[in-house]
Parts: structure tokens; sequence; C-alpha cells
């Protein structure tokens, strides 16, 4: 019942023209039922993407962060009506990079996915756990406190947003989450969305797996239990390879 999600955030890559660029060589050849395609462009790139990409319903866009404010002196900030008027459907919301280079907290991820759902655009939380957390044996409590802290306030049937788990240290490291870790985390995050909000909201929600996604093991981690789709980083700038990790699915 949960659609198959494949998503490419492309961080701080890709300006205008390099995402005209991509979405003339981004024609993947998926079979039915087709995945959901998201691309996280850069802000500045949004209204490229608009006009580039291709005229497939299976293909929509995000907007990497947004402010919790509808608008304000907040210089450089983006709020979800802006990005929604730019293009973006889903908002990424949470991201390990904000959390831990922009020092966003599990309050400001609250706040931030009540401003997109506000406005019309669907978060994709990210939770995740460091190395040392995992090492020290605090994945679980890691993770379901993001979540906790994530959803709170929102209203308990309220299932119109998408969670990614992002273990740290399988970002951009090579690292993989085995699909039997990843399938553990996800079942987690699963559990926890049921006491919260119920057997059928919470079975609505996919559930993406990031960290050094490649067509070579995308398979294995899209076949692992609970886990409803990808969100890649790297992969997905280059539109051959992003299309082959689409065609997976
Ligand atoms: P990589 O696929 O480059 O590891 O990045 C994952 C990620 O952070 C996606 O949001």
């Amino acid at each position: 019942m949960r659609p198959t999600v494949i998503a490419g955030n492309w961080k701080m890559h890709h300006g205008p023209s390099a995402t005209r660029h991509f979405f003339r060589r981004f024609s993947p050849e998926l079979s039915d039922p087709k995945p959901t395609i998201l691309i996280f462009p850069a802000a500045v790139s949004l209204a490229a993407a608009v006009d580039a990409r291709p005229p497939r319903p299976e293909v929509a866009l995000g907007a990497q962060n947004i402010h919790w404010e509808p608008k304000g002196a907040y210089t450089g900030e983006l709020s979800a009506a802006m990005a929604r008027e730019a293009g973006a459907r889903y908002a990424l919301v949470g991201h390990s990079e904000r959390r831990h280079v922009f020092g966003e907290t599990d309050d400001d991820v609250r706040r931030k996915v009540g401003a997109a759902l506000g406005e019309g655009l669907r978060p994709v939380v990210c939770v995740g756990e460091t190395l040392e957390e995992r090492q020290a044996g605090l994945v679980e409590r890691v993770i379901v406190r993001q979540l906790d802290a994530a959803l709170e306030g929102l209203p308990g049937g309220d299932f119109r947003f998408l969670l990614a788990y992002e273990p740290v240290w399988a970002i951009g490291t090579g690292e993989t989450a085995t699909p039997d870790d990843a399938a553990a985390a996800h079942r987690t995050l699963r559990g926890r969305m049921e006491e919260r909000m119920g057997p059928d909201p919470a079975a609505a929600v996919p559930i993406l797996y990031g960290g050094s996604v490649q067509p070579s093991n995308v398979a294995e981690l899209l076949g692992a239990p609970d886990v409803d789709g990808v969100l890649v980083g790297g992969a997905s700038l280059d539109p051959a390879t992003f299309g082959r990790i689409a065609e997976a699915a």
C-alpha cells in the first residue's frame, strides 16, 4: 500500500544550468507500479527544475530546508510558502547536515514539520544516529527521540509526512548500513509510529533509507522489510546513475 520513493538530495550542487542539463538526460525506464521520484535541488535551482523536468506525474520536487516562520527578518532563509510557490511539494526537514553542521535542534525540526504541513508541503523527516551513538548502543533511543520530537503536536491521524532513516556515519562515506541494520531501524520507527498514531496511519508512512546508496546496493536495501525507498545524495547528481537507482525500484 505504500509507494516506493526514490529521492535525490542534491545538497549544495547543481545550479540552474546544471539542473537543466540533468533533466535533459534523466529518462529512466520505470516499470509499473512506478516509484515516486523526488528531487531536492538547491533553492536557487527550483525554478529551473520546474521548467526542465519531464512531464512525468511520478516526478516531484522538494526543498532541502525551510524556515518555520511564514515570513520575516530571517536573512538567507526560505519559508514553506515560498518553496511551495516556487514548485516544491515536499521539504526535507532535520537532515543530519542541518542538525550537525548548522545546529538545528529537535525543536526546530518540530516547528518546520508544522510549517511544511501548514503550507501543503509534505515533510520528509530525517532521523539517524552518529557513529558514537551507534557504538554506545543508542540507535533506538536516538531515532525514537528525534521522531517523537518531530511529530509532537501533530494530530494523531496525520500521516502526510515521510520518514528517512539516515545514519550519520553512512552519509557520504561509502559505508552503507546493512539491509538488516536498516530494517531494524525502520522497524523501530514503524513501531513507534504505531504507538503514537495507531496501526493504519503508521502503515501509510513511507520510510526511506539514506546513506551511500548506489546502483549496486539499492536492490538489496529496497528488499529489506519496511524499507520503502531511498534518499540518495552523491549518486543522485548524475542522471544516468540516479536513473539506474530509480529503475531498480
Ligand atoms: P550520500 O548518498 O552521498 O551518502 O548522502 C546521503 C544523504 O545525506 C541524502 O540526504
